[in-house]
């Protein structure tokens, strides 16, 4: 069916009126569909939307799902809504078709689709892949889950150019012929466990990024995951792996720590891991998931090579900010379980000052003991869960309190010595004092430069 014949005339429910609803919204009536949007928020928290559909003659409805929506031919489902919700389920018990927004939004884009999933380091992953295809001249959009929305992205990328979407499981629950030309599975941990029952629950919805891949199309998973298993897999897709350890049958692998990459039967060295420039093991297999894909498209190593040794990495995932007084800070505020905080710490080769706390999320803080015994110098504690981590790892720690998380920054300032380290990665949510973790990280980031300015005004009194 072309995508006319999909959208013209076909009354499109759209369920959420967050970005990505929005943008389906247009994407529909742009191609001479009906949309019909419905928030069960009230109109007061959604001026913006409101005031953009109304802009557009677009019809729509908030504080309730209605019973209008059971009259559409299919119903797009915005990523963070549940399934579950009443009107999804009458309309499943109708008949009526439900679509993820990256289903929908496939239909519409002529050009490749790099779809990356996993647990851990999409976004990583995903904006890696972005920045060596927009390197080497292709048009390259990325979104999806991170950044723009598909459905906002998708009508722009022409032919030849190339979408890189970052894509969360609940989004691939809807699929119907969702079909990227690549799709990559990083990992899978048993996090998000809350909409998704069992561990099998969960990976089977992340198996499905591959279940219409054919013979000419490329799913690349990492070797060294036991969780990922290929055999349990509907698939078609030509597979391709990617390691960190020298695995004679990977895409991409590392000998004696230079990264490789297998093009046409040659082993081609990529880059030395000490020169990426994100640091820790899990950003070498971001790093080798990233080279994979692109050499499959025929990038050149040493064109993966320019940006695996300029990518900063993406804000607030040990992001670095500079240094203060030859004190280094580190943000790394989507750190958000204590499995993250572990990453964190081995990827830091200084002494540590750890800030840590938040909303717990029902985190074993011991675990940090193991990573951080050589490393960490003190811990500053903030927010509900501080209590409890003074109990997991007082012992193990110097561990101090702070109201605020500005406050933490100056008391690990003036505890840290030059060449040190002070890391936000806090092992927590964020929502007991902030909007979101980017929030966080941008008050954390705000502090460090009221520590840089105020750095600045005492070397300008003192030389004065
Ligand atoms: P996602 O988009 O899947 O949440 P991100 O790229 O935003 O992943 O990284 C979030 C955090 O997850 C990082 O700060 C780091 O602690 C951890 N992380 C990143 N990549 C990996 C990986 N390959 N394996 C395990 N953990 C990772």
């Amino acid at each position: 069916m072309t995508l006319q014949e999909r959208i013209r005339d076909r009354k499109i429910g759209i369920v959420g009126m967050a970005r990505s609803g929005i943008a389906a919204a247009m994407l529909a009536d742009e191609f001479g569909g009906k949309p019909f949007v419905s928030d069960s928020k009230d109109a007061k928290l959604l001026d913006a939307q409101v005031e953009r559909l109304s802009g557009l003659k677009i019809p729509f409805e908030t504080g309730r799902h209605s019973d209008e929506l059971l009259t559409c031919d299919y119903i797009v489902v915005s990523p963070g809504v549940p399934l579950e919700i009443e009107i999804l389920a009458k309309a499943r018990h109708k008949g009526i078709p439900l679509f993820s927004e990256i289903e929908f939004a496939s239909w519409a884009c002529r050009g490749k689709i790099i779809a990356v999933t996993g647990s851990n380091g999409k976004t990583t992953t995903t904006t890696l892949i972005g920045e060596i295809f927009s390197r080497v001249g292709f048009d390259t959009f990325v979104g999806g889950n991170i950044g723009l929305p598909f459905s906002e992205i998708a009508l722009k990328v022409p032919e030849d150019g190339v979408a890189v979407i970052e894509v969360s499981n609940f989004q691939l629950q809807t699929i119907a012929d969702f079909t990227p030309d690549t799709a990559l599975l990083l990992n899978l941990t048993p996090d998000h466990l809350d909409r998704h029952g069992t561990f099998d629950d969960y990976k089977r919805a992340k198996y499905r990024i591959t279940e219409n891949q054919g013979p000419d199309q490329s799913l690349i998973v990492n070797l060294d995951d036991p969780e990922i298993v290929v055999d349990d897999m509907d698939t078609d897709a030509k597979v391709h792996y990617f390691s960190v350890g020298d695995k004679a049958q990977a895409l991409s692998f590392v000998r004696e720590g230079t990264l490789y990459c297998r093009v046409g039967g040659l082993e081609t060295p990529v880059i030395n891991s000490s020169e990426i420039l994100i640091p820790g093991p899990h950003n070498l297999q971001n790093a080798a998931a990233a080279a994979a894909a692109a050499s499959l498209h025929g990038v050149a190593p040493e064109d993966i090579k320019k940006v695996l040794s300029d990518f900063p990495g993406v804000e607030h995932r040990l992001e670095n900010v500079g240094r203060v007084a030859g004190i280094s800070f580190v943000n790394d505020s989507k750190a958000t379980n204590v499995d993250s905080v572990c990453y964190a710490l081995r990827s830091v080769s200084t002494p540590v000052y750890l800030i840590a706390g938040g909303r717990d999320k029902g985190g074993q803080f011991e675990k940090i003991v193991e990573h951080g015994r050589d490393k960490i110098k003190g811990i500053i504690a903030i927010g509900e869960a501080r209590d409890k981590i003074f109990n997991a790892l007082g012992q193990a720690f110097p561990v101090e309190f702070a109201d605020t998380l500005e406050q933490a920054v100056r008391q690990a300032f003036e505890a840290a010595f030059p060449g040190e380290t002070v890391m936000l990665s806090p092992g927590c949510a964020s929502f007991d004092q902030f909007e979101n973790f980017e929030h966080r990280g941008r008050v954390f980031k705000d502090a460090v430069a009221t520590l840089k300015n105020g750095k600045n005004e005492n070397e300008a009194l003192s030389q004065r």
